[in-house]
């Protein structure tokens, strides 16, 4: 078998266009605001990353940068008048802090219609009962992956590879509503092939290098590599592609799968969240 190649770019373009029409209807320009403590390489290039996104479909883009010895006071006074401003639409809070600081209290301030991210306790508490208003970005990019891979969940076994709060955790609950059978690994589990050869839906999030090897996937699954890791010869999933693709019938490639749709979807968030302010 020769898996189909999902093409990141293709969806990315499609969800685009979709917000670009969106963008038409809004009265005024959304506007998302990141705030961020300390530098990191990592989170530079992932911020230029998103408001080059932003740009493209004409959303506004603001950073806040405090220095990495910023306290949890001065980040949550910042979020509370973010949260007040009738300009902004969206809030981003970007990780790592700095230590000291709870990510969880931080978060907790984000007014729950400018969670872009769906990183408000409120926002994984509507979640967890099917009722979500901002969805974890790359949750729901891997739900429109599948969407577009007509692929339902409905009564297939799926597997996660991961249970992070911001992709693994809320992955088996998005999969749960739509009534898919879910089984959700972490580090711990004991062999963990016996699992992921069952899985129909097989979602790898570890940031492992090539830990899911062809011989761990059931012939025919559909494969969603979530993982972004940093190899010699350049970035790879946790899959092991070259044989994965012959064993699955769809994969998602690393890089040029999931990660161009979740930003797209922290867009689609954005105009969600400006729906939802009436702006
Ligand atoms: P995390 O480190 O917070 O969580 C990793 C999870 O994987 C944990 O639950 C851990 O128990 C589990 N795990 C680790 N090694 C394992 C193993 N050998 N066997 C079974 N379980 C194992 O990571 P995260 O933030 O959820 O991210 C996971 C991966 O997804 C990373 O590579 C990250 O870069 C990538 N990521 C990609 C996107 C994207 O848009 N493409 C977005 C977010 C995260």
């Amino acid at each position: 078998m020769k898996a189909v190649v999902f093409d990141g770019k293709k969806l990315a373009g499609r969800i685009k266009s979709h917000l670009r029409g969106k963008m038409n209807r809004l009265k005024l320009k959304p506007l998302i605001v990141s705030v961020s403590a300390g530098a990191s390489r990592a989170s530079d290039a992932y911020i230029s990353r998103q408001e080059r996104s932003c740009r493209e479909v004409g959303i506004e883009y603001r950073k806040i940068q405090f220095p990495a010895s910023a306290d949890e006071r001065t980040i949550i006074k910042k979020i509370e008048e973010l949260n007040s401003d009738r300009k902004v639409t969206g809030i981003i809070v970007l990780l790592p802090l700095p230590s000291g600081i709870s990510a969880l209290e931080v978060h907790r301030r984000i007014r729950a219609e400018k969670d872009i991210e769906g990183v408000n306790p409120d926002n994984t508490g509507l979640l967890a009962r099917g009722k979500a208003i901002m969805p974890p970005c790359t949750a729901a990019a891997v739900m429109a992956i599948l969407k577009s891979a007509k692929c339902r969940p409905g009564g297939k076994n799926a597997v996660i590879v991961g249970c992070s709060d911001i992709v693994g955790k809320p992955l088996a609950m998005m999969l749960l509503a739509e009534n898919a059978t879910v089984t959700v690994c972490n580090i711990k589990t004991g062999n963990l092939a016996s699992h992921t050869k069952k899985a129909d839906i097989l979602i790898a999030a570890a940031g492992a290098k090539n830990l899911i090897k062809a011989s761990m996937i059931k012939s025919g699954a559909t494969v969603i590599d979530v993982g972004f890791n940093v190899a010699k010869h350049g970035i790879c999933g946790d899959v092991d592609f070259k044989g994965a693709v012959k064993k699955a019938s769809f994969i998602t490639p690393v890089p040029g799968g999931v990660g161009p749709v979740t930003a797209y979807q922290l867009l689609t968030n954005a105009v969600r969240a400006a729906e939802l302010q009436k702006i």
